[in-house]
């Protein structure tokens, strides 16, 4: 299918009329496209090929809408470090519609597309950089089995965007089943609007989560969903060594999806304090604060949600939180080792193996990578060791591991197979997003592509990209990011 041919049903669109403000993009000059992601056009339906026709590069350029759109800019408040924003909504992206799909509706989201009545003093652009990063990373995630916002394609204009620098300015193609955020619904609780509070909550269980309908609470239910939800997306976070670093309610999807990228990083060597956003001074939003953050942040949002669902079901929702996330984080963390029955003793195998990776300085990706081809021979032994590089802590804790092996029923073989089809080989560390960037600002759409395919398929070893497999240069490593994008 081309993308002229997509339909839509817009029900936000649908909601009252103060739910947003209709705006149209912004024309962009000298917009091209840089890269369209295959694996999103397949959610959507559509031939990869026919992306780089005229019609999408005139979306992304805000010329021309298809038909059947209706932008709008939503309003939503949040949470922004701790403190209440109630002027937030869409500042530079809009909603341009939704479109119906055989595994339900997908938002089709401009980000960079101008300023709305929710811009404040900002000026509604997205720079190359930023949307790069966000465009990798959306399909990296989707990959890797993080639930995640989605992205098209990323394009490239002729505005110049002042930052700390002078940037150019980019358009990115965002796709996502929803963009209601925790923030959404503040904004209805602080403004005391319990009818549109029911109606937003409607709305979310309506499109996204139908078969709550029948159930005797079902706004009950449905924060009982958003906390299992967001349980399984941090424990998923920490499991693979993602920091999201703006985690603002705001920034938070009533879906459980990782939305709004800015400052985010993976770890390199584990370093559970590690803060890539160089503003966040107090860490508080720092890789081992995740959890902890995400359960301040599921409190707002019921607290938000007190006119619709009793006190005792938030507060037991609220409560299962910290299980479910150990539940989760145990069994990703399990699969990484290779491991298939849960027994009692895993939480600590895994817990010494971090240690082991804390204490010898090793890059957290290719340790699990590389005990993902440990058979227990000599060879792979010294392989590994070359990746963690502490002999005698790294023999002591193969012993163990070796033991816990044994009491498996999988053979060699079928546990290593396993073991790579879980851990990357490709990681979009910051170095790495860095090269995309470099690559996207000399127009060298074939390396941006080649990148963009690497992490798309994390688990596979390409021919030729073995560069994109190695941990930054000592002097490239745990660099800080700036929020401004
Ligand atoms: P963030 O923390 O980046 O997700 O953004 C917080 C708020 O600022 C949201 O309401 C954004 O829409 C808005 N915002 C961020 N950057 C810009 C910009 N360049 N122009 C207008 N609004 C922006
Ligand atoms: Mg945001
Ligand atoms: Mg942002």
């Amino acid at each position: 299918m081309t993308l002229e041919r997509l339909e839509f049903d817009n029900a936000y669109a649908r909601l009252p009329e103060y739910f947003y403000t209709r705006v149209q993009p912004t024309p962009r000059r000298g917009t091209r496209v840089l890269d369209t992601s295959p694996d999103c056009a397949e959610l959507l339906g559509l031939e990869a090929a026919g992306l780089d026709d005229e019609p999408l590069r005139a979306l992304m350029a805000g010329e021309q809408l298809l038909p059947g759109m209706d932008p709008l800019a939503q309003k939503y408040t949040g949470h922004q470090f701790g403190v209440y924003n109630p002027a937030l909504g869409d500042g530079r992206g809009l909603l341009l519609g939704e479109v119906r799909t055989p595994h339900g509706p997908l938002d089709l989201h401009l980000k960079g597309s101008g300023q709305t009545p929710y811009s404040r003093f900002a000026d509604g652009q997205a720079v190359l950089r930023s949307s790069i990063r966000e465009y990798l990373v959306s399909e990296h995630l989707a990959a890797l089995g993080i639930p995640t916002t989605r992205a098209l394609a990323v394009a490239v204009n002729d505005e110049r965007v002042q930052r700390e620098t002078v940037e150019p300015g980019a358009t990115l193609l965002r796709v996502a089943e929803s963009h209601v955020r925790f923030g959404h619904f503040e904004w209805l609780a602080y403004k005391g609007d319990e009818d549109g509070l029911q109606r937003l909550a409607d709305h979310v269980i309506e499109r996204h989560r139908p078969w709550l309908r029948e159930h005797e609470t079902p706004y009950a239910a449905l924060f009982e969903d958003v906390v299992a939800r967001t349980a399984e997306l941090i424990a998923r976070w920490q499991a693979y060594g993602f920091v999201h670093a703006v985690m603002n309610t705001d920034n938070m999807s009533i879906l459980g999806l990782t939305i709004d990228y800015g400052p985010y990083a993976f770890l390199d060597t584990y370093i559970p304090d590690r803060v890539p956003n160089h503003t966040d001074t107090e860490g508080r939003y720092a890789f081992d604060q995740q959890a902890g953050v995400a359960l301040w942040n599921l409190n707002r949002l019921g607290n938000a949600l007190m006119p619709l669902v009793e006190r005792e079901a938030l507060v037991s929702a609220l409560e299962s939180f910290s299980g479910q996330l150990q539940q989760a984080f145990g069994a990703v963390m399990r699969q990484r080792l290779g491991l298939t029955t849960p027994q009692d003793d895993d939480a600590e195998l895994c817990r010494e193996w971090l240690t082991l990776l804390y204490q010898s300085g090793a890059d957290y990706h290719r340790a699990f990578r590389m005990l993902s081809y440990y058979d227990g021979s000599e060879m792979q032994r010294a392989r590994l060791a070359r990746e963690v590089p502490d002999p005698s802590a790294l023999a002591q804790w193969l012993e163990r591991y070796d033991a816990r092996l044994a009491t498996e029923q999988r053979t060699t073989e079928e546990r290593l197979e396993a073991m790579q089809a879980v851990n990357p080989v490709y990681v979009l560390r910051t170095h790495i997003a860095q090269r995309a960037i470099e690559a996207a600002e000399r127009g060298d759409r074939d390396e941006l592509g080649l990148i963009r395919e690497c992490l798309c398929r994390p688990f596979t070893p390409r021919p030729g990209c073995e560069a994109y497999e190695q941990a930054p240069p000592a002097d490239e490593a745990a660099v800080c990011l700036s929020c401004s994008s």
